[in-house]
């Protein structure tokens, strides 16, 4: 019988590299607690329609890339594909944004979407999300674009872009989304499949086709920014101040509209210089009427996800550290069978000291036993002697020297050499 494969566009991350994503999920823990971000933790699958309504019918999220199955109850459910629906929908439903409160929250895990898996895409990948909820002034997007600026900053990605826009609030998109349809029906015989699809249903979205001819016509396409109303209009010129206050660069891309419909205002993206076609490391923006659009009061919020198999990529790639590698530090070594056993208490021992230690479990030979314990830093060896005299001996495995030291002191003698 063949062996079964792990799905198409799932990847097991081994131990050769968990400590690594250890390190990016520790880091972001630390800078969202240094912005006063509080971690929850929420379901991997959730009501469709959650998806259906909150990121928008017409996205490509919700027509092709969601896993939905009806459960055992008949009901739909689909694993989740981004974070912020449901960021959203836990903060409605635990009353965390009442009366005007505001809530800062983070989590991280996987995500899921049906698309055609290449070099940092895949169908199971894993974000790090950041949102803040409540707060509708634009200090809050500063303050969110800072946050994803300075994650990056201390996991030591180099070559990034920050690239900006405003994608409009529900008063003056409308309009806009007029002058596209007029627009584009008038370039109907250029466009792409996928776009003519898109022209009466998302044709923001054809902003962003990646097809070359597609691309010519959107250049000639009109502007956003002639169409945004006057509040949207000061909420981006301060979300560009305070960048501009804090000394970041940024470029200005009209054409970014992401592909979510929950986004109003600000839309931003941070690309990498390191990545081939799929160069964005993280996106977000501002998504004032998704509260609403999932059944909740107008609760207003703006954040972030950062994609995890991405920031992997770049980091490989420009050689970033992730700190030290986790390793054994100590290994307990028996010079004999009878000996074994208190091999396994003294391993015990140094474990629950926090030392991280190793010993045989399947009966190896002494010499195979100091084998293993090469990688180490110190041996403690055990045997008739050791036991008879209650000491052990301790090999410093760097310079080859060796000590007998007292059973009851080797723990905190280990302890102040590590
Ligand atoms: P989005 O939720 O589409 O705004 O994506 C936010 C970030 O998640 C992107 O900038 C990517 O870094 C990452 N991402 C999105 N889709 C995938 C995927 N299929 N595979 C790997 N990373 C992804």
């Amino acid at each position: 019988m063949a062996l079964i494969n792990a799905p198409r566009g799932t990847r097991d991350i081994l131990p050769g590299e968990s400590w690594k994503w250890a390190y990016i999920v520790k880091t972001a823990s630390q800078t969202m607690r240094d912005f006063g971000f509080s971690e929850i933790h929420l379901p991997i699958f959730e009501h469709t329609e959650l998806f259906s309504r909150g990121v928008g019918e017409t996205t490509d999220i919700v027509e092709k890339e969601m896993y939905t199955f009806n459960d055992r109850g008949g009901r739909s459910i689909t694993l989740r594909p981004e974070a912020t629906a449901g960021v959203m929908r836990a903060a409605l439903e635990n009353n965390l944004c009442v009366q005007g409160a505001s809530a800062k929250l983070w989590n991280w895990g996987p995500m899921f979407r049906h698309e055609r898996p290449q070099k940092g895409r895949y169908r199971q990948f894993y974000q790090i999300d950041a949102e803040c909820l409540g707060i509708a002034g634009p200090r809050a997007d500063v303050e969110v674009i800072t946050l994803s600026i300075e994650l990056f900053r201390r996991l030591g990605l180099k070559n990034l872009e920050v690239v900006i826009n405003s994608v409009g609030c529900e008063k003056c998109r409308p309009v806009y989304r007029q002058k596209l349809i007029d627009y584009f029906s008038a370039h109907k015989d250029k466009l792409c499949e996928t776009c003519l699809t898109r022209l009466d249903r998302n044709p923001l979205r054809i902003l962003d086709c990646k097809q070359e001819e597609c691309g010519k016509i959107a250049d000639g396409a009109p502007d956003i920014f002639d169409s945004l109303c006057d509040e949207c209009r000061e909420h981006f010129a301060e979300v560009r101040a305070g960048l501009e206050r804090l000394g970041f660069t940024y470029t200005l891309n009209k054409r970014l509209v992401r592909g979510l419909d929950y986004y109003t205002k600000t839309a931003y993206e941070i690309l990498s210089g390191d990545l081939g076609a799929q160069n964005a490391v993280a996106g977000g923006g501002r998504y004032d009427n998704l509260a609403s659009a999932i059944g909740g009061s107008k609760v207003p919020g703006v954040g972030f996800a950062c994609g995890v198999d991405r920031v992997m990529l770049v980091m490989e790639e420009q050689g970033c550290s992730f700190g030290k590698a986790p390793s054994i530090e100590v290994y307990a070594a028996a010079l004999d069978d009878a000996s074994r056993g208190a091999v396994q208490v003294l391993t015990y021992e140094l474990r629950k000291n926090n030392i991280a230690a190793e010993s045989d479990t399947v009966g190896k030979s002494f010499k195979a036993q100091m084998k293993a314990a090469g990688v180490c830093k110190f041996a403690c060896i055990i045997g008739p002697d050791e036991l008879a005299n209650n000491v052990v001996a301790v090999k410093n495995l760097d310079d080859g020297s060796q000590e007998k030291i007292s059973r009851e002191e080797v723990v905190s003698y280990l302890k102040a050499k590590l």
